[in-house]
């Protein structure tokens, strides 16, 4: 490692990688195979300071700069996909807007149980059953005032973590008439009336992290639980997202790294015409694109979050981040089976699985695609 990380950095580096060796990477094949959260190490992560990356201390949270938390969830993503996806969802998308845009009230009342490890998580519901690319536009869910609450009616699909946590923000419709003013985050309680969450999707991948539709049926919160200024929920989202890019390509990340090492443990050990399969040029072909893949990506995730932490804009820079890391990890995941040729196909091998989880930071915190529409703004403006 040669980035110019500095002497906390690296130590912090170094006791997260031993905390999920001996925690989370030996339970991670358990973790895909039962789909069972892996609450065990998670509740040890509070003390850590995992589950309060970048929350003040105030809150509970370690307060660390954004490229310790990007070291950290890179670390987590070597360990364990599911893990580590539910963790970026926590810290990214469950934790940050309410830290950044919530009341002091809200922030007292929820940030520390959270980011302790003995309440549960965080989560952030955007996406609809008709809308995920498209939020300005496709947003139907709504919340209406009645006195001093908010009543809340729609539908969210593919919420992260909801079955495991205290509260769902919630970007909501607050204003009828449309426009990137009309809509607002509110924090939902997950045990409010009227909140049902819908049972874990069966996806390809990313087994132990749970997935939810979740339906407003007249739920109603306090007037205080709107996070920030009503009709800035569209702006708190983006800049959320914006950090969140750049921590699910840390995953991505991580999860490249963890099936690198497996082919080069792999080439070392497999015989072929007599020789170790590390012999033969074409397999060292694919550890040096690998190789090459990887540095590419750990260059661009580490100096997004320098950006960041820099208080710099770095919209674009996450945008290219995460495109260039989920894009690395999933041609390191192809050729890393390739190189366990039939024994990559195998679930006695790690690698599938790295190569299923992968699949899914492509897709997630704005698509691939969306994402390059983002760039290509930028650089024509
Ligand atoms: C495992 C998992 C976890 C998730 N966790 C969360 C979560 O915690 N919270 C949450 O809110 N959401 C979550 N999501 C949802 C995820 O963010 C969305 O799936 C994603 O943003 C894409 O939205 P969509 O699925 O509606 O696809 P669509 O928006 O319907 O897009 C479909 C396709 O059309 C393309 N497309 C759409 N518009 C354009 C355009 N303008 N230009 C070019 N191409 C376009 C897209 O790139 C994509 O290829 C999760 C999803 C998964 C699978």
């Amino acid at each position: 490692m040669d980035f110019d990380l500095n002497e906390e950095q690296r130590l912090w580096k170094k006791s997260v990688h031993e905390f999920v060796a001996a925690e989370v990477q030996p339970h991670a094949r358990e973790v895909d195979e039962t789909g069972q959260f892996n609450w065990p190490a998670v509740r040890k992560m509070g003390p850590m300071g995992l589950l309060g990356l970048t929350v003040p201390e105030a809150y509970g949270g370690a307060g660390v700069d954004s490229v310790s938390a990007i070291l950290a969830l890179e670390e987590l993503g070597w360990a364990c996909g599911s893990t580590a996806l539910a963790l970026t969802a926590h810290n990214g998308l469950g934790t940050s807007p309410l830290a950044l845009y919530g009341s002091e009230e809200l922030k007292n009342k929820w940030l520390p149980l959270v980011t302790s490890g003995k309440g549960k998580l965080g989560c952030l519901a955007l996406t609809e059953p008709g809308a995920g690319s498209d939020l300005q536009g496709g947003i139907i869910t709504r919340a209406e005032k009645s006195g001093d609450e908010w009543i809340l009616n729609g539908a969210k699909m593919w919420v992260t973590n909801a079955s495991i946590a205290e509260y769902i923000i919630t970007l909501v419709r607050t204003a009828p008439e449309g426009g990137s003013r009309s809509l607002s985050l509110i924090l939902v309680p997950t045990d409010s009336a009227g909140l049902h969450i819908g049972a874990p999707e069966k996806k390809m991948g990313l087994h132990g992290s749970p997935t939810h539709a979740v339906t407003y049926e007249n739920v109603r919160v306090p007037i205080g639980n709107l996070i920030g200024e009503e009709g800035r929920g569209l702006h708190q989202t983006l800049a959320t997202l914006d950090g969140g890019r750049i921590a699910i390509g840390a995953v991505a990340l991580g999860l490249g790294q963890a099936a690198f090492e497996a082919a080069i443990a792999y080439s070392k050990e497999r015989q072929a015409f007599g020789q170790r399969i590390a012999d033969f040029q074409a397999v060292q072909l694919k550890l040096a694109d690998m190789a090459t893949d990887l540095r590419q990506a750990r260059y661009m995730i580490y100096s997004a979050a320098w950006l960041k932490e820099q208080k710099r804009p770095f919209t674009k820079e996450a945008a290219m981040a995460k495109i260039s890391a989920s894009e690395a990890a999933e041609r390191v995941c192809y050729n890393a089976i390739q190189i366990h040729g039939g024994y990559g196909y195998s679930r006695d091998f790690p690698v599938e699985r790295y190569y299923r989880d992968a699949r899914l930071m492509s897709i997630g915190e704005g698509t691939n695609d969306i994402l390059r529409t983002v760039i290509a703004r930028q650089v024509l403006a």
